[in-house]
């Protein structure tokens, strides 16, 4: 396909990261369709795209008409038969690979052969994703970052049988959307969560040795390294339930034990101190 051709997005999952795919595809220009298995959760992704618009407006970031425009071009949906005329297909489901393969397996028979599926996974493989699937070449990795219409950059990860039209349009759709885009080859973890993950583990080993306080390793690492934050607080903001999960999955695949959640992390996540979400996990929130 060529990239020209990208007109109308599909996202699948209307939570965290689905809400922020649809914003900033709508606010480039494209007709989006937001659909999820949950009617409540399609009403609020829908609520917080028009929110995070209004806030660009409140802040002289954005011209009321661009919002309104945007606003315009999304609509919510809970029948997968709506996605039917999607050129592109970006999935942002719960991070299940059955889960993923399922979906794109049933918009294989409803979606036209040239539509091009993307998942925003985190750390699985897309190979594998794409593994059941007639065409697997049409399916790659676009890992956005929270909150997608803040954060810039866009992780592009193409399995070896990405096609080469694929991953062009795609790289056009990314600089439409006003994202840096980087490509990586399939592997666990991509560039980003491998690095970030190791280091926050590392770092959550740290405070279980009493090396140093949580505040006290984030400013080692934000003022002594140029993070913008440190790994500590950056685990509460992502969930430490999350974090464990990716680095049990990391540990495992690259069979390193530098990705195993310490003892102190699954004890927090036990304890239900998930980090920002929850309230509390290494900072008070
Ligand atoms: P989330 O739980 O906030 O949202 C998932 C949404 O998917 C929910 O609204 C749920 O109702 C919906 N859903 C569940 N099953 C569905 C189905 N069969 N069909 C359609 N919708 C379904 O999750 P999230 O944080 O947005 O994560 C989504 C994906 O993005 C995961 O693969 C995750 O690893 C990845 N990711 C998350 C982050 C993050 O910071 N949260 C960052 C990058 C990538």
């Amino acid at each position: 396909m060529s990239s020209s051709a990208i007109r109308q997005i599909a996202v699948i999952g209307a939570g965290t990261m689905g809400h922020g795919i649809a914003h900033v595809s709508a606010l480039a220009g494209y007709s989006v369709q937001l659909y999820d298995i949950d009617q409540a959760r399609v009403s609020a992704g829908l609520g917080k795209v028009k929110s995070n618009l209004d806030k660009g407006v409140e802040k002289g970031k954005l011209a009321a008409e661009d919002r309104d425009r945007a606003i315009a071009l999304i609509a919510g949906t809970t029948q997968l038969g709506d996605l039917s005329g999607a050129d592109l297909v970006i999935e942002a489901v719960p991070e299940k690979i059955e889960l993923k393969q399922a979906l794109f397996g049933q918009l294989e028979g409803t979606c036209a052969a040239s539509a091009i599926f993307a998942t925003n996974t985190s750390s699985l493989s897309i190979a594998r994703i794409a593994s059941g699937l007639r065409d697997p070449g049409r399916v790659v990795g676009t890992h956005f970052f929270n909150p997608v219409h803040i954060m810039t950059l866009l992780e592009l990860v193409v399995h070896a049988g990405t096609r080469e039209d694929v991953r062009a349009a795609v790289l056009e759709y990314g600089a439409r959307i006003g994202k840096e885009c980087i490509v990586v080859n399939d592997a666990p973890g991509f560039a980003t969560s491998r690095l970030g993950v190791c280091l926050g583990m590392e770092a959550i080993r740290m405070v279980e040795q009493g090396v140093a306080s949580p505040e006290d390793i984030d400013k080692a690492m934000s003022l002594g390294y140029r993070h913008p934050v440190g790994p500590l607080r950056l685990t509460d903001m992502v969930g430490l339930d999350v974090r464990m999960n990716i680095g049990d999955y990391l540990a495992r695949e690259l069979n390193n034990p530098a990705f195993e959640p310490p003892a102190l992390m699954r004890k927090m996540v036990a304890e239900g101190k998930l980090g920002q979400k929850s309230g509390e996990g290494f900072y008070r929130w």
